[in-house]
């Protein structure tokens, strides 16, 4: 028995559309059993839900950590040089490394900053490193030891 070239031109098109319809009665099926297995499982939903924040909230604090160390040590390079070093140990962990005010003006300063609505590295950054005199590379240690000091 031979089919005509009619015949399995139809079919073929049945097929095709039997093929879409089956898809999109699988997707409504999908999403309705999807739709029922939250409504079932409020407990694990509220847990994904949850899961996925702690991610996405992870993920934005690595990244936000690591732009602040990048603009940290994009400025004590601009004030320190190409190795940054604590101007007392000489200490070269930018981790450790903050810029120091050298004359204890720093309050004055972020109260100033505080009203221009900018943090500290960020007007550095945008005026061009200021002031370069008015600030000192400092590892914490050090700046901790220069604060006990100022106190007594
Ligand atoms: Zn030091």
């Amino acid at each position: 028995m031979t089919y005509s070239k009619d015949w399995y031109q139809k079919n073929k098109e049945l097929h095709k559309q039997n093929c879409k319809k089956y898809y999109i009665e699988d997707k409504e099926e999908h999403k309705k059993r999807s739709v029922k297995w939250q409504k079932d499982n409020p407990e694990k939903q509220r847990e994904i839900r949850r899961k996925t924040y702690q991610k996405n909230k992870e993920r934005e604090n690595k990244r936000s950590r690591e732009y602040t160390l990048r603009r940290r040590v994009q400025v004590l390079k601009a004030y320190g040089g190409q190795t940054p070093s604590c101007s007392k140990c000489k200490e070269t962990e930018v981790r450790v490394l903050e810029l120091d005010h050298i004359h204890n003006d720093g309050k004055k300063e972020r109260n100033e900053l505080k009203k221009l609505g900018s943090g500290f590295y960020g007007h550095l950054i945008k005026n061009n490193y200021p002031n370069k005199k008015r600030y000192q590379i400092l590892c914490k240690n050090c700046n901790y030891l220069k604060y006990l000091e100022t106190k007594k």
